[in-house]
């Protein structure tokens, strides 16, 4: 085929490609315009998942009744007129190519009024084309609604996850403009129900509150460090609060909601040495500096950007962190079950024929080997007969050529991850109910993940009843999980489930492997001697004793001959 330019439209349609991904970037566009416009308050709605209905109002400056048509042209911005200002973007949006973008993807309706006009207008367009406009009345700002994202274009609409899932990425982009402007009152419903308000009070740790939980909001140690031509501002959280994935760093750069690996890198080095490894903390930090000091014209969603000079913003962030997290009271030193959350009151709901596990201590839990699968490959482990522990952490054992030293924390999670996976392919995982339900607040995004997983999590013996906004009581949980602390095993286990992309089975070992880290013993832990038997005994029964599920090692052995050798015998 000979080389030719391409037709117009084709060109918009490649370049509205880029921009409208999934519904979260339609949402991401229109909240990023009523930001612009000065909005402070923003409603979003969405329903099933934003592709039948995306509906984003404001009270922002509205877009005069002569512009109207003209917003939704190619390239056509009020925000940008001529080449330097490349240079120096100051607003959220610079390109031109959202509301033409959407346009060509879906039908749209826009309404505004400018403070200066009399009547609102109104404007219907479909693929790309005004349908009908006319006069209508409303406050100053503007509703945009978008629907049926997507229609002819049956190759994107493949693409796209469940509904739940493009909730939870809608949830979870409210949820990061939230944090950047917390002087906004944002409002987001999803399918009809409210699911994030905040109060736009210009607090950020009201904002958190409302999002990640009053508890979470409270420790939050805040950040505020002014350097030359750098302010870095925000909250992160004390060593001691953490969470299992990296969902609760949040980086702003003038304000604008970044992805950044330069600056998750920088906050979380800030944290060496003060958290577990597979622990990360909550971050929300804005990074100002000027415009020219960064270049935000990289893709065409606007998330990465350039720094001009990644070394000076990597350090100004770290410092800034490091001298957060000096304020944080110094880490308590752990004596057995005293330093973990206290756990609630739990009875057993086998029948009452069983014997229950003491109700103050997780573990030991008696373990009948039938239920586990043997895995002829794996050399067994010998009988070892446990000697001592060392440093609350490590049991010592002998066994027939020499000592083992086990790491218990690393052994309890193989146990439990065999015994969940072995009970959930037999009799069903055993369940323990709680005295007390324990209420747990939820984020936008873990609700959604709650919304799509829950039959799962009725299978792993979670009962989880809505109690009022992203209020949950807990009233069950597996029986494996007795003693941990389960508000955080909850929200741990849904983040890990957050992704759509595992298959079925690949999700169950995730669920165990969660069920695993919380539930087992804690290193720090004294054991008796009668538990760390237990313990020891129950490895021996797994299938891969000498790995945890994440293909750590649980034991180091030293062979008596290398003993020998040690000691030059
Ligand atoms: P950009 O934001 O890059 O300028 P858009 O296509 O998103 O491009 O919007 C085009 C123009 O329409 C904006 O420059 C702005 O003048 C106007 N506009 C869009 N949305 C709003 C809004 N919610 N309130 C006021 N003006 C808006
Ligand atoms: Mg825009």
């Amino acid at each position: 085929m000979p080389i030719k330019i391409l037709d117009p439209q084709v060109v918009s349609k490649i370049a509205a490609g880029e921009v409208v991904e999934r519904p979260a970037s339609v949402v991401k566009e229109l909240v990023e315009n009523a930001l612009d416009a000065g909005a402070s308050q923003i409603t979003v709605e969405a329903q099933g998942g934003g592709i039948s209905l995306i509906k984003v109002s404001d009270n922002g400056s509205g877009i005069p009744a002569g512009e109207v048509e003209l917003a939704f042209a190619r390239h056509a911005t009020s925000k940008l007129s001529a080449l330097p200002d490349l240079e120096k973007i100051a607003t959220l949006g610079f390109r031109g190519e959202a509301l033409p973008s959407i346009a060509a993807m879906a039908d749209v309706e826009l309404l505004t009024r400018a403070a200066d006009d009399a009547a609102a207008s109104y404007i219907r367009l479909a693929n790309g084309r005004a349908t009908h406009r006319e006069k209508r009345s409303r406050p100053r700002g503007t509703t945009v609604t978008v629907h049926h994202l997507f229609r002819h274009f049956p190759a994107r609409l493949k693409f796209l996850k469940s509904p739940t899932t493009e909730n939870s990425h809608i949830a979870n982009l409210l949820t990061q403009y939230a944090l950047a402007f917390p002087e906004v009152k944002f409002s987001l419903s999803l399918d009809g129900r409210l699911t994030l308000r905040t109060p736009g009070n210009g607090n950020l740790r009201d904002a958190v509150a409302e999002i990640y939980g009053l508890e979470a909001a409270q420790q939050m140690l805040e950040v505020n460090s002014t350097e030359p031509g750098y302010t870095v501002t925000g909250l992160v959280s004390p060593p001691s609060l953490s969470r299992s994935s990296r969902n609760y760093l949040s980086f702003f750069v003038n304000r604008r909601w970044v992805r950044s690996s330069l600056l998750s890198r920088s906050a979380e080095d800030a944290y060496q040495g003060l958290l577990m490894s597979g622990k990360h903390p909550l971050v929300m930090v804005n990074v100002a500096l000027p415009p020219q000091e960064v270049d935000v014209n990289v893709h065409p969603t606007k998330t990465e950007v350039k720094f001009r000079n990644n070394q000076t913003v990597y350090a100004a962030v770290a410092r800034a962190v490091k001298t957060a997290l000096q304020q944080s009271p110094p880490p308590r030193v752990k004596t057995g079950k005293a330093a973990a959350p206290p756990a609630p009151r739990l009875f057993t709901a086998v029948p009452e024929d069983k014997p229950a596990p003491p109700p103050t201590t997780s573990y030991p839990t008696p373990q009948s080997a039938a239920s586990v699968v043997k895995n002829g490959d794996v050399p067994a482990l010998p009988v070892l007969r446990v000697l001592g522990q060392m440093a609350a952490s490590y049991i010592l054992a002998e066994g027939p050529e020499g000592l083992y030293l086990i790491d218990q924390h690393a052994a309890h999670e193989r146990i439990i991850f065999d015994k969940v996976l072995a009970q959930r392919a037999q009799q069903g995982v055993e369940v323990q109910g709680l005295l007390e339900p324990l209420n747990i607040e939820l984020s936008p995004g873990q609700e959604q993940t709650l919304n799509s997983r829950n039959e799962l999590l009725r299978q792993f013996g979670f009962n989880l009843e809505h109690f009022g906004d992203r209020s949950y009581l807990l009233r069950a949980v597996p029986a494996v999980m007795a003693g941990a602390n389960l508000a955080e095993a909850v929200r741990a286990l849904l983040d890990s489930l957050a992704s759509d992309d595992e298959p079925a089975t690949k999700r169950e070992e995730t669920v165990a492997q969660s069920l695993a880290c919380h539930g087992a013993v804690k290193a720090g832990q004294q054991l008796t001697f009668e538990e760390m038997r237990s313990l020891i005994r129950q490895l021996e029964e797994t299938a891969s004793p000498r790995t945890c599920p994440h293909g750590r090692p649980t034991m180091i052995y030293l062979s008596s001959r290398q003993l020998a050798r040690e000691f030059g015998r």
